[in-house]
């Protein structure tokens, strides 16, 4: 086996879908018998899973792509993901590179990389990604030294929301069939895995390919009466995707964790409509509403943007008061970044940068604030707590999240990594919690 004896080392930018692919990607260089190390190590491959969605993605990917070549010149660099499917000649022209595949033929990956150890010249593997491409297996099991497993269910975007430049790193939406999706669950709650997150670039979207009896609540419905599953977590779904029966299997179904990340972008009309967002912000508070009535207490946690084009004071303050009056218990904040490629990237009145940073402080603090006020409706309350592992060696705490994606420290305990534990909150730690297992 040509892996014998060899090192593999991988560096994964970027969101859950992108963190699922490198953990079956490892589990394909192992079947060929190569061994994983630390990224930091001297390695004899190094793979980059790179992501472009704003200019700093794609930074942060050339660096660590050049730090791979620095550690070990010899070593064959394969860069992947979606900041290759999108600019293979920024990649191609690093010096070092070896072999570049983009977001589509990755299960054959390791065959390109022995063809690569060969080769005198570059390898290009980036291809236009067909319209009416299929949803395709890796072909291995996921590997990963995490408590919680991802689960790929759903590739791609056909939203074209007019900021984004996922739809073109990524290609249309497409679905894994229902069969391997419940098998794939199957196997990681059998390796031992007490929570999986359903992962997709547009989730809910799930099924849409696949005929009308199948979506993401039948799907849910299955993978949740799997013996031995404790947790299923959703990972982030468009507003306009959540439908009643969807709430309606989170609220009854026990198992399925009390946090939903619904992104709202903007808190103006007018900008939701230049974003090319398909709702308004009346369904979106329709839909937060309906949530809430139906599973009081839940976590909701949301994507968004600051700076985007024309967006003036007086929508950005309307932003800022519709995440108050609907009291997220997290934001994700990200300023607007021009794609090339994209509709937004053409429009005019770009703002300038020191304007994004400033609205993007202002979100940020608030994030803290709406973060501490709904970490401190759990003191005093009993937590289930998924054991992470420890916070940090010296600190003789553990650390673990609550099914409503809670953060809790807790004196450490021996042997109980990937167990779901009692812990008693008995103070906030900034906007975490802590308290003692009972
Ligand atoms: S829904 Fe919009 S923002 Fe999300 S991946 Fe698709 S195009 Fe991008």
């Amino acid at each position: 086996m040509p892996g014998i004896n060899k090192t593999f080392a991988v560096a994964t930018l970027g969101c859950k879908v992108n963190q699922y692919e490198s953990s079956v990607i490892t589990g394909m260089f192992e079947n060929r018998g190569y061994q994983a190390v630390e990224f930091g190590q001297q390695a004899d491959i190094y793979l980059i899973n790179t992501c472009t969605v704003t200019h700093l993605s794609d930074r942060k990917s050339r660096q660590l792509i050049r730090r791979a070549v620095r550690a070990n010149p010899n070593a064959l660099v394969i860069v992947t993901g979606c900041y290759a499917q999108t600019s293979p000649n920024e990649i191609l022209a690093i010096e070092g590179v070896n072999l570049v595949v983009g977001t589509v033929d990755r299960d054959k990956i390791v065959d390109f990389a022995e063809k690569a150890q060969g080769s005198t010249v570059v390898l290009n593997y980036v291809r236009e990604i067909d319209q009416n491409i299929k949803f395709k297996e890796l072909p291995a099991q996921v590997v990963t030294g995490r408590e919680r497993a991802f689960l790929k269910i759903e590739e791609g975007c056909s939203n074209y929301c007019s900021y984004c430049i996922v739809p073109f790193a990524r290609g249309p939406q497409r679905s894994r069939s229902f069969k391997d999706s419940l098998n794939q669950a199957k196997n990681l709650v059998e390796a031992g895995f007490k929570e999986i997150v359903l992962t997709g670039i547009h989730l809910g979207s799930y099924g849409s390919d696949l005929g009308s009896e199948t979506n993401l609540n039948s799907l849910i419905n299955s993978i949740i009466k799997i013996p031995g599953l404790s947790r299923l977590r959703l990972s982030s779904l468009e507003p306009m995707d959540i439908t009643p029966a969807l709430i309606d299997t989170i609220a009854s179904q026990k198992g399925i964790c009390h946090h939903l990340h619904i992104p709202l972008q903007s808190g103006d009309d007018q900008v939701l409509k230049n974003m090319r967002r398909n709702y308004s912000i009346n369904e979106y508070k329709r839909v937060i509403k309906q949530i809430r009535e139906r599973i009081p207490g839940i976590a909701l946690t949301t994507d968004v943007m600051v700076g985007f084009p024309g967006e003036t004071d007086q929508q950005f303050y309307n932003t800022c008061n519709l995440i108050k009056e609907i009291s997220f218990s997290r934001l994700h904040v990200f300023k607007y970044s021009r794609r090339r490629g994209t509709p937004a990237a053409e429009f005019d009145f770009q703002i300038h940068p020191s304007v994004k940073e400033e609205r993007s402080n202002i979100l940020l603090a608030l994030s803290r604030k709406l973060a501490r006020d709904y970490a401190s409706l759990h003191l005093g309350t009993i937590q289930e707590v998924l054991v992470e592992g420890s916070y940090n060696k010296k600190s003789g705490f553990d650390e673990g999240l609550t099914d409503n994606y809670q953060r809790v420290l807790f004196p450490s305990v021996f042997n109980k990594r990937g167990e779901i534990v009692n812990v008693k909150i008995e103070s906030l730690q900034g906007e975490n919690l802590s308290g003692t297992i009972v």
